[in-house]
């Protein structure tokens, strides 16, 4: 017991003291005995929600139907979850209600795969009923029990087995793989947000191959969206070897290889992201560094203007990714051009609507936001200076604004 789990002890301990069991279990043992970073425990416990929120001061009910409580101790928070059996499963979800159990036993059987089934105590002694180490040390995912129960229980599970392949370069263990690949049209039942939460982290994992050969050999990705007819785009991300920097990049990589490989129909990114229920930030993002992708793969590099409005980072984005095809990217160009830009942002534009109002005897419309586009993008380009009296002049002898009054 050390780090986090140490400084979390006194939680446990007060539990304990209260007379209930606690331990700690689920992903932040699995990551602490592969010694991976761990930044929140999950802690389990016999007592219910109410006793949990007897025994502490401050605390919030987050998922007080499923058991959690979050407990606020010393400017830190920790989720606390009651024992519980997931009974009632229908339409192959997770249950809408959970029963609590007295009992750790009960509650490590519900959960899904050996390796996320081991609880810890405070004095580090280690309780692992399902062999859970053994697979942990061999590299190996396997169901809690039947797989095809466990699936049929919780079809979520499938993708969480690939995504998990994916981020630890782990083997799905055989009689596991063969369920994934008899169940895997429960996938259908699944709400997509939770779907994309896995896929999205398959994607960034640095063994994403791992995770997309499971999801192929057991056509699990023909129950994801948009993906039933697109193999071969999946195949181009399982051979190209590099990690991802981000979430959007990894995304944008995915819409590039798909349009390359559907050359008879057209292919519309923005359906094929909104059908994987990304936020509207996200699908912004990811087809801003898209568009520059398809512009940059064709050796065509990206102008002043189309540097400025992508902003740095989503242009050095862009750069990072040529690489996934073999083509020198040019971070050092892209930073040059963007430290040389007269401004950075448009707020940064020495004109404003008030300005152009002040100049001219038309009435405000349209007229003057078209004008403060060109505006902007004649200083971007270094067409004319930044401040004010030149620009309106400029305006003027291009013909951009109706009338300037002296
Ligand atoms: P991550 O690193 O993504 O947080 P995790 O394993 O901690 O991975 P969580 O969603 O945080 O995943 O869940 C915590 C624990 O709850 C898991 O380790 C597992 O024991 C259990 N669990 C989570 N989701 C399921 C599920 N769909 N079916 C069964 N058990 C689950
Ligand atoms: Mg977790």
């Amino acid at each position: 017991i050390d780090g986090i789990f140490e400084e979390t002890v006194p939680i446990l301990e007060k539990i304990i003291d209260a007379g209930f069991e606690a331990y700690f279990v689920g992903g932040s043992v699995r990551d602490h005995l592969l010694n991976h970073e761990v930044n929140d425990v999950d802690i389990a416990t016999s007592a219910l929600p109410y006793e949990v929120k007897k025994i502490f001061n401050r605390t919030v009910d987050v998922g007080i139907e499923h058991g959690t409580v979050l407990v606020l101790y010393n400017n830190e928070s920790y989720e606390i979850t009651t024992f519980r059996t997931e009974s009632t499963y229908k339409d192959f979800r997770r249950p809408d209600s959970v029963t609590f159990v007295r009992s750790l036993r009960e509650d490590l059987r519900r959960r899904d795969f050996t390796m996320n089934a081991i609880a810890v105590d405070t004095k580090g002694h280690i309780f692992d009923p399902y062999q859970g180490m053994k697979d942990l040390k061999a590299g190996i995912i396997r169901a809690v029990g039947n797989p095809h129960e466990r699936f049929q229980e919780d079809a979520l599970r499938m993708m969480r087995a690939v995504r998990f392949a994916a981020q630890l370069n782990f083997e799905i263990e055989e009689e596991t793989q063969i369920s994934i690949a008899e169940n895997a049209s429960l996938l259908q039942n699944i709400a997509v947000e939770r779907i994309q939460i896995e896929f999205e982290k398959l994607l960034i994992s640095s063994w994403r191959s791992k995770g997309l050969q499971a999801m192929i050999d057991s056509q699990l990705f023909k129950y994801c969206p948009e993906l039933e007819d697109k193999k071969e785009a999946l195949y181009s991300l399982i051979s190209d070897q590099i990690s991802f920097e981000n979430a959007e990049s990894a995304w944008a990589f995915l819409l590039y290889n798909i349009d390359r490989y559907s050359s008879n129909q057209v292919f519309s990114p923005i359906h094929f992201l909104k059908k994987w229920k990304l936020s509207n930030k996200m699908i912004q993002n990811t087809l801003t560094l898209y568009q520059g992708l398809k512009k940059r793969a064709e050796n065509q590099e990206l102008n002043t203007w189309e540097i400025f409005n992508l902003g740095i980072e989503a242009a050095l984005d862009v750069e990072s990714l040529l690489a996934h095809l073999d083509q020198v990217p040019k971070h050092d160009q892209v930073n040059h051009i963007y430290e040389n830009l007269p401004i950075h942002k448009k707020e940064e534009l020495a004109l404003t609507g008030y300005d152009l109002m002040k100049k001219t005897t038309k009435k405000p419309g349209k007229w003057m936001s078209e004008a403060l586009d060109t505006a902007l993008k004649a200083v971007v380009n270094g067409d004319v200076q930044n401040e004010k009296e030149a620009i309106l002049q400029w305006l003027d002898t291009e013909n951009k604004i109706p009338y300037i009054k002296d």
